[in-house]
């Protein structure tokens, strides 16, 4: 078993997410199967349950296992599909071992954190590893908190039967604070104390910094942490966390990391990532404007973009791909005027929970249907493009959601039967449509166009669906419903027959776009907005 830990010093948001999976991304390119595990210090079961106020977006994989954000990068990289053997929780860990006591499966022993505990995290390392080559685990939080120990733990004990075979990587903080102008090596020099204090030695230290990290720093860090300097390498800030692969492989982080853990090297091809790069620092003369409804706005730990950074990928990587700039104007869902909305080229309603925010998304939806203005709805986005139409086209009008107005006549949207009884026993954990589901498109549609093939497969988290009672009314009206699963009994995607892109999906297609291969729909999306506006 080869296993590379990556751990994080002194400050959340350091760039643990995309050290892994730029790492990740490099050893794929020298043929070496890599798998990843994210080691999540909560005690929720998974991330489904939390508000992405609070911790970011929900990562929704094909399994239909509900990961925090990290899950995203890792697959964004490395273009390899994520399962539930890709994270664990202390929640998870925890009522495993409850259940394991609770079934005599320790033969009347007393029951511990250690070594009970950690023997757990080392079984689903290992049912993680699997048969890939290297298996890059990522530690959530900073070392010293209370709540990671146990990792760090599983870690040391797994170091004395691995030896070499288990690497350490971590990010160290290296600020120039202004009054001083200097890069100071001190938080990175004391993180690694705390994971020395913990039994860990790191092989290797990035250093998160603005500037490079200079010889005497490199010095002053490896005298302090007995890392050799060769060790050392620099994450410093740049405008696109895709550019992070091209800075670890141009200081040969990893042929490091391969000559360490014994591997084989091989001349890798970086032109693909590259093009991005290339892509990326374009600066396209045209400029669109997309309007984002939403209402997770920032609080706490987390921004706005960290609630929807799937969708917010999606958009760069579609305009990379067609030399557009952009420009996210986020709109909230509770408080915007006729003027916030009317300098928009298009429209995204994003997925989302509860009924706050409900009537401004669907002013918004009726301003882009009556104004031409390319429309796309994901999830709720579609839910509630279904709920405008039926009021406003239909004359239906109490339509609602049953998520809305349990008692509405009009349940446009409504909960499927296997779904109520979870709901009714207040089992909310895991009660939705989850992951990847397929779908088969209908001939002659937008969303066939965008695709160019007849089933396609798209991940889900939802409960509600449309309500198939009202589609011989929406038809009649002009909606066509152009994509639904492989029984023909769930609607997936609607769009509206006159209109240029009025496209609803019951699905998160932004889960699935990557650098290298924008999502269809979400370039489609983007190529109507710049036929509109005549730049093309
Ligand atoms: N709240 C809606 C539902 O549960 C939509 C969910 C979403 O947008 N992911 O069906």
């Amino acid at each position: 078993m080869k296993l590379i830990f990556i751990s994080g010093g002194v400050i959340s948001g350091i760039g643990k997410g995309i050290s892994a999976a730029s790492i990740g991304l490099l050893l794929k390119k020298h043929s070496i199967n890599v798998s990843f595990l994210k080691c999540d210090p909560y005690i929720n079961v998974d991330a489904g349950t939390m508000n992405p106020i609070e911790h970011g977006e929900v990562f929704v994989l094909d399994d239909g296992y509900e990961i925090d954000m990290d899950g995203g990068h890792y697959e964004r990289f490395t273009d390899i599909s994520l399962s539930k053997y890709n994270s664990i929780t202390t929640g998870q860990i925890y009522s495993q071992v409850i259940k394991n006591e609770r079934n005599l499966k320790y033969d009347g022993a007393c029951v511990e954190v250690i070594p009970h505990i950690r023997e757990e995290i080392i079984t689903r390392i290992k049912e993680s590893y699997d048969s890939h080559d290297v298996l890059i685990i990522e530690i959530g939080g900073t070392v010293g908190e209370y709540q990671n120990d146990i990792y760090y733990e599983a870690e040391r004990y797994l170091k004395q039967k691995l030896g070499a075979d288990l690497l350490h990587i971590h990010i160290g903080y290296l600020p120039v604070p202004n009054s001083i102008g200097e890069m100071k090596t001190k938080p990175t020099q004391q993180s690694v104390i705390l994971l020395n204090q913990r039994g860990i030695f790191p092989d290797i230290i990035i250093g998160r910094s603005e500037k490079t990290i200079d010889s005497i720093r490199k010095k002053k860090i490896s005298i302090a942490t007995n890392v050799g300097e060769e060790n050392i390498f620099s994450n410093i800030d740049v405008n696109s966390i895709y550019k992070v692969p091209k800075l670890f492989y141009s200081q040969k982080l990893d042929l490091r990391i391969i000559e360490l853990l014994n591997l084989k090297s091989q001349k890798i091809d970086f032109s693909d990532w590259d093009n991005l790069i290339k892509k990326i620092d374009n600066t396209p003369k045209q400029s669109i404007n997309i309007g984002i409804i939403a209402k997770y706005h920032t609080s706490g730990k987390f921004s706005l973009e960290d609630s929807y950074v799937s969708v917010i990928e999606a958009i760069k990587s579609a305009c990379w791909e067609l030399n557009i700039a952009f420009k996210l104007k986020w709109i909230d869902a509770e408080n915007f005027s006729e003027k916030d909305i009317s300098s928009c080229d298009g429209f995204i309603v994003p997925g989302g929970f509860g009924k706050r925010g409900i009537d401004g998304k669907i002013k918004a939806i009726k301003y882009a249907r009556e104004n031409n203005k390319p429309y796309l709805g994901l999830c709720l986005g579609m839910q509630l493009a279904a709920i405008e139409f039926a009021k406003n086209v239909c004359s239906i009008k109490d339509a609602n959601s049953e998520e809305v107005d349990e008692f509405a006549k009009n349940k446009i949207i409504h909960i499927m039967p296997e779904q109520e009884k979870k709901l009714l026993d207040k089992n909310y954990g895991g009660s939705m449509r989850l992951g990847a589901w397929k779908c088969v498109l209908e001939k002659n549609t937008l969303a066939y166009k965008s695709y160019n093939k007849s089933q396609i497969s798209e991940r889900h988290r939802h409960r509600y669906e449309f309500n198939n009672s009202y589609e011989e009314i929406f038809e009649k009206n002009g909606m066509i419903f152009s994509g639904k699963s492989i029984d023909g009994n769930l609607v997936e995607i609607m769009e509206l027959k006159e209109h240029p892109f009025f496209v609803g999906v019951q699905f998160h297609p932004e889960l699935k776009s990557r650098p290298l291969s924008p999502h269809p729909l979400f370039s489609k999306f983007i190529s109507v907005i710049i036929e509109q506006n005549g730049t093309i």
